[in-house]
């Protein structure tokens, strides 16, 4: 586990998204992953996921306040957490200013179709390639031609580990463009669904928030957050005997 959370960026939101813009206005190929304890509980048995963390070429960005909170018992200072929906609301807002082109991938037809339609609204500048759902069927195929269009941002919504798992089989054939998995951010964006209030995000209870609205939520929360935090604790303690 240690090996993970020593390649999560540990500076500020505000210098990451700096290095986020110069990417947008340089064209930089790049991959980013939002490691919340579900992507690192996940990555522990898929290869490919763990790979991908580990790959220097690619950023991970710690998305979520267990990450940070975690990181201590490594003895690695994480300044703050940089969800991936403030990413893909920089994307999109600091895109359409350079008039950027994108690809929209994931979540329902109405959500995706909602969100791509702000790009003639609040997101105008920016170049719409096109858009996809998240439920079609072979969405390998379908990737494969959204990175042949070399959108310069390509978000993929499909929730960890589908969004990252398409991202890695179609990146290799990129030649440019920044590509990240932003779970649930298009429902966010798109006006169907509400984010946590400003004072929840304040607080690091962003999570709380989620898991009162959707109570569902609650099995994943166990299966991942509570079974994650265990296992670093086992495990930091390992280390240190
Ligand atoms: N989703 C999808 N196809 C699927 C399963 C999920 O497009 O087969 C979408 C879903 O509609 C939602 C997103 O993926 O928009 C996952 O959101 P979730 O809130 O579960 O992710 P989180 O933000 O918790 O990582």
């Amino acid at each position: 586990m240690r090996e993970m959370f020593e390649r999560i960026y540990t500076g500020s939101s505000e210098d990451y998204y700096k290095k986020l813009k110069k990417y947008v206005d340089k064209g930089t190929k790049k991959f980013i992953l939002t490691a919340n304890p579900e992507m690192l509980y996940i990555a522990k048995d898929n290869k490919v996921l763990k790979d991908a963390i580990m790959n220097k070429e690619n950023d991970v960005v710690s998305d979520g306040i267990a990450i940070k909170k975690m990181a201590k018992y490594y003895g690695i200072d994480i300044k703050e957490r940089i969800p991936g929906c403030d990413i893909a609301n920089l994307l999109l807002n600091y895109g359409a200013k350079k008039k950027k082109s994108i690809y929209l991938f994931g979540a329902e037809e109405e959500v995706v179709k909602t969100l791509a339609d702000l790009t003639k609204t609040k997101y105008k500048g920016l170049k719409l390639l096109g858009y996809t759902n998240g439920y079609i069927k072979d969405k390998e195929k379908e990737f494969e031609k959204v990175v042949k269009l070399n959108p310069d941002i390509c978000l993929v919504a499909l929730g960890i580990p589908m969004q990252e798992e398409l991202i890695i089989s179609g990146i290799k054939n990129a030649k440019k463009g920044i590509y990240v998995g932003v779970g649930g951010s298009f429902d966010v964006l798109s006006g169907t669904k509400k984010r946590a209030p400003k004072v929840f995000i304040k607080l690091n209870l962003e999570w709380l928030y989620r898991i009162f609205k959707e109570p569902k939520r609650l099995k994943r929360f166990y299966k991942y957050n509570i079974k994650f935090c265990q296992d670093v604790i086992k495990d930091s303690k390992k280390a240190k005997k």
